[in-house]
């Protein structure tokens, strides 16, 4: 047996997973990687079959009171023009994905605790429409979580973006590992169906921290898990750093399917916009949905948290078709309705 294979098997088994997932992270090709791509894919098939999940995400607001290094739509770019959607505009956004049989949105904004107020009021709303609400808004109290709970949305999205408590720091001006750590127990804890996940190739990120990440999801066993890769944007601290190719990428989803079999990982954005094929290539490796923009056309450009984002152009009629077509790339089909409510752990 080779040693791709015998630490894939010994992964499977809890055998010294810290080192077997370092090593695996570090197999150099696509070639060698193979065995973990085929059995992340089979892994994924016996859980979700053929299908591909959609959520259909609206991208609210890009105001921001932090300053992730990282990010285009930190408080420091002042290039960028700021947008808030109306209730209606979300609202219309809702009922064009609910006619198109889109039955769950993600709201997503810069951490924006100025529109709390108003997203309160809209979530009654949606919910009434019978579509499922996960919230991506950012840290904030216990008390407001609870408040987006009590209002109805179903799930909460938040990425870790690292474990390692030195690049952490580096990256985020604002923020506490800790603190970010305790938000995502709470929010689990308050019956939020939870997703989290990482960049991959950020500056400084090693294998070996990657690897954390992983033992991190491991007991944290959150429903859903996204990793996208680190892009440079040319208005923040990091414009110089170089974006890495989509292979490390994969390597973490498949590893992700490999450890917590049954959680939905998105062929995210961030791939399809690393390599026009990413999308399709994570759904072969192990991811089962997808999370098409919907986003009013004229506000994605200001949503630009990375150079060269996919999507700012197209109207939501577009990207529906578009996301069937990379289902099928895949040998895979579009899943219309919720997402499994259900324990996905
Ligand atoms: N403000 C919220 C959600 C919006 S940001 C929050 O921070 O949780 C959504 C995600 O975009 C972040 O979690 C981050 O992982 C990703 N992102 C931001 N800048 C990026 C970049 N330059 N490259 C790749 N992904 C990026
Ligand atoms: Fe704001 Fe989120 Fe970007 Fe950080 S990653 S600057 S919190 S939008």
């Amino acid at each position: 047996m080779d040693k791709v294979q015998m630490a894939l098997k010994q992964v499977k088994s809890d055998i010294k997973l810290k080192e077997n997932l370092t090593f695996l992270l570090s197999v150099p090709s696509r070639e060698e990687f193979k065995p973990v791509f085929e059995e992340a894919d089979k892994i994924c098939r016996k859980y979700y079959g053929n299908k591909v999940y959609i959520r259909g995400i609206i991208e609210f607001s890009n105001y921001c009171i932090k300053n992730c290094k990282y990010c285009g739509i930190r408080r420091e770019n002042k290039k960028l023009k700021r947008y808030r959607l109306t209730p209606q505009e979300i609202i219309d956004a809702v009922l064009y994905m609910k006619k198109g049989g889109i039955m769950t949105t993600v709201l997503q904004s810069g951490e924006d605790p100025g529109y709390d107020k108003t997203l309160l009021q809209i979530i009654p709303k949606i919910k009434n429409e019978g579509v499922a609400v996960t919230i991506s808004i950012g840290e904030r109290q216990e008390k407001v979580y609870r408040q987006f709970k009590k209002a109805g949305a179903d799930r909460f999205l938040m990425r870790i973006e690292t474990t390692d408590p030195v690049l952490f720091s580096a990256l985020h001006p604002d923020d506490n590992l800790n603190f970010r750590k305790k938000c995502l127990k709470n929010i689990k804890k308050m019956g939020f169906e939870t997703g989290t996940g990482i960049m991959v190739g950020l500056p400084g990120q090693s294998m070996e921290s990657i690897a954390d990440d992983l033992l991190y999801f491991r007991r944290l066993k959150p429903a859903m898990i996204g990793i996208g890769p680190f892009l440079a944007h040319e208005d923040t601290p990091l414009k110089d750093f170089k974006n890495t190719d989509i292979f490390p990428t994969l390597k973490v989803v498949s590893l992700l399917r490999i450890l917590l079999p049954k959680i939905n990982i998105p062929a995210t954005t961030a791939m399809g916009t690393i390599d026009k094929h990413g999308r399709q290539e994570a759904l072969k490796v192990g991811a089962n949905v997808i999370m098409p923009n919907f986003t009013p056309s004229d506000y994605r450009k200001m949503y630009k948290l990375y150079d060269d984002k996919i999507c700012i152009t197209e109207n939501y009629g577009l990207c529906i078709g578009c996301t069937e077509a990379i289902a099928k790339a895949a040998n895979k089909e579009v899943k219309k309705g919720v997402l499994g409510v259900s324990k996905a752990w």
